[in-house]
């Protein structure tokens, strides 16, 4: 079985997408407890890294660092575990929400903004991004940002996904390189 319902999402966007094949480097951002990894794995994926701030189970032959993916040090430590730049970077982080809307927001917004800066600056041309985004202020800008460097931006609600949810996930791919 799988360890989170989130890897039914992540199942729907790679039926979809189809990111996940022997030979790609996968960076999966926010793992814990491993459902994503265990999917992208069980498709064929070798060459997978993942970062929490909990600690997760192994999942050979995925790396896992249990770290927090805003220490600068941490992108390159990825990138050096994975031994070189991937193909894929996927984001299912979320900040744990103190119960300030506006705080909550800042924080969601800012974590997702520096997947999609890392994504940038270590992607192979022609890669693909996938993050867990939340609908309302701050996501057009995301939507934005991610169009000026994708050739093909997605907004996805996965049937997966709680209705009742503002999550949604973005999906871009065709990185268009630095
Ligand atoms: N995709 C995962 C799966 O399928 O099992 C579920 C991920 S869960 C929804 C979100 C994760 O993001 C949590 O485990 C949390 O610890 C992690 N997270 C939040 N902020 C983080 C940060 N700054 N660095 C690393 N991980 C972070």
């Amino acid at each position: 079985g799988y360890r989170s319902r989130a890897a039914f999402k992540i199942t729907e966007i790679d039926d979809r997408f189809h990111l996940f094949k022997p030979g790609v480097k996968v960076v999966d951002l926010g793992l814990a407890p491993g459902g994503w990894t265990q999917v992208a794995v069980q498709r064929g994926v070798k060459d997978i890294v993942g970062v929490d701030l909990l600690p997760v189970d192994p999942l050979p032959p995925a790396q896992i660092l249990q770290m927090d993916f805003t220490d600068p040090e941490c992108g390159p430590k990825l990138i050096e575990l994975l031994g070189g730049p991937p193909d894929v970077v996927l984001s299912d982080m979320a900040p744990n929400t103190i119960g300030h809307r506006e705080t909550d927001h800042l924080r969601i917004v800012g974590l997702i903004e520096a997947a999609i800066d890392f994504a940038i600056e270590v992607l192979k041309p022609g890669g693909s991004f996938v993050a867990k985004a939340f609908q309302g202020g701050g996501s057009d800008e995301l939507l934005a940002l991610l169009k000026r460097n994708f050739r093909d931006v997605r907004n996805i609600k996965p049937k997966a996904s709680r209705q009742d949810s503002s999550e949604v996930f973005f999906v871009a791919t065709g990185f268009r390189g630095r």
